[in-house]
């Protein structure tokens, strides 16, 4: 993997984090005015404060370290660790939250404050009053996006970033980081989506177990956030080819469907009440499987396939994994909040994508290729465009509900 891929990943897995874990909507500290003087008094005592649905990634030995770090400096620093979440006591915004704590201050005049993102709650925001002298916006910002924070947690992460206020070369720091981003170019992708030959090597070219809608997010926002001559656009480095994943997968998806044809035929009209439903599903699988255009494809012919076992087993089990199907049968049910999204989804997922979230990780997610070529995680895409990302494959709605509705639209 090149060094831009695993940078990429990076600075993916830090603003991720949140977004796929769903945080918990409800902190500690009350509302409003209240939340602000609890934090407020909370850093009479320490430089740090924790809300303690953070306390698992930051425990008190780390808050004390922190604390420490924080006093070496000699620089007025204080840490808030919150979740944000529109709606709360800050309405889930950092700015209005690093205010609202400023206020309730008595050191208020002179005072670097570094909190969690609104945008990213796990990754972090700078402020410094009366004015950024320490460069404090950018050197927090570009902590995280750090190379050497690759697998960092929020502990280490608050801790650079203290580190590169105190350095004071945050805006070299920040465009370092982000030049890391950009790095080679993908491949020049002539004319329209609408070659099947150029979308599918477009999405094997940008085959990647990480969601690169976020990186994209990423980019615009280190455009947005810049008050200085927009740098150029950071162009995106994606994982080489596998062509031989999709191959491979397409000969296990044409074994299984023969396979659920085989059993269906040997059983029983009478001990099977499953069986139309089997059927069903069996042609569906076989349709998707003649027009499979790549991995997202393959991955719904298994899902099918396994909507057909299970009705003739009469057991309806759980789906496959909703964040990437190729994971297997999923083990358990989770909810789950979509990044930019306030509702909160139940899927099904595998017990390594189950681990990933309780870890505050992200899971590593199928992409799909969005209208302008990008690759995105699968459910990104419009139900309209996508079925599976209409039925998570199973997770939201079943596979062959989805498959019949797409086919009487498309009608
Ligand atoms: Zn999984």
């Amino acid at each position: 993997m090149s060094t831009d891929v695993k940078r990429v990943i990076t600075a993916l897995a830090a603003l991720l984090l949140t977004a796929l874990a769903g945080t918990p909507a409800r902190a500690a500290d009350g509302d409003g005015p209240s939340a602000g003087q609890r934090i407020a008094s909370a850093l009479r005592t320490s430089p740090v404060y924790v809300d303690e649905s953070y306390a698992d990634a930051v425990p008190p030995a780390r808050q004390r370290q922190l604390a420490e770090r924080i006093r070496r400096t000699g620089l007025p620093i204080k840490v808030v660790l919150r979740p944000l979440t529109k709606g709360d006591a800050f309405d889930g915004d950092s700015d209005v939250l690093a205010g609202t704590v400023r206020d309730r201050l008595p050191e208020r005049r002179e005072l670097i404050l570094i909190t969690t993102d609104s945008d990213f709650s796990d990754s972090l925001k700078g402020y410094e009053w009366p004015s950024d002298t320490h460069q404090t916006r950018d050197a927090v910002s570009a902590a995280g996006l750090l190379d050497e924070m690759r697998d960092a947690g929020l502990a280490d992460v608050t801790a650079k970033a203290v580190d590169l206020v105190a350095e004071g070369k945050g805006r070299q720091r920040y465009e370092e980081a982000t030049a890391d981003l950009g790095g080679g170019s993908p491949p020049a992708k002539s004319g329209s989506n609408s070659g099947s030959d150029s979308d599918s090597g477009w999405l094997l070219w940008s085959l990647i177990a990480v969601p690169v809608l976020a990186l994209t997010v990423l980019a615009t926002r280190t455009l947005l956030r810049s008050r200085e001559p927009a740098p150029a656009v950071p162009q995106l480095v994606f994982a080489t080819a596998r062509a031989a994943d999709e191959a491979e997968l397409r000969r296990r998806a044409e074994a299984e469907v023969l396979a659920l044809g085989e059993t269906t035929q040997a059983a029983d009209v009478a001990t099977t009440p499953g069986l139309q439903h089997a059927l069903d599903a069996y042609a569906a699988a076989g349709t998707v499987l003649d027009e499979a255009r790549g991995l997202p494809d393959l991955a719904g012919v298994l899902a099918l396939v396994q909507e057909g076992r299970d009705a003739l087993a009469g057991s309806p089990g759980l789906p496959l994994c909703f964040f990437n199907p190729l994971h297997g049968r999923a083990a358990r049910r989770t909810g789950w909040r979509p990044l930019g999204r306030r509702e909160r989804l139940d899927v099904a997922v595998c017990e390594e994508c189950a681990d990933a979230l309780r870890g505050r990780r992200a899971p590593e997610v199928l992409t799909d290729t969005a209208q302008d070529g990008r690759a995105v995680p699968y459910f990104e895409l419009p139900g309209g465009r996508s079925v599976w990302a209409a039925t998570g494959y199973g997770s939201l709605t079943s596979p062959l509900a989805g498959f019949n509705s797409s086919r009487a639209r498309a009608r």
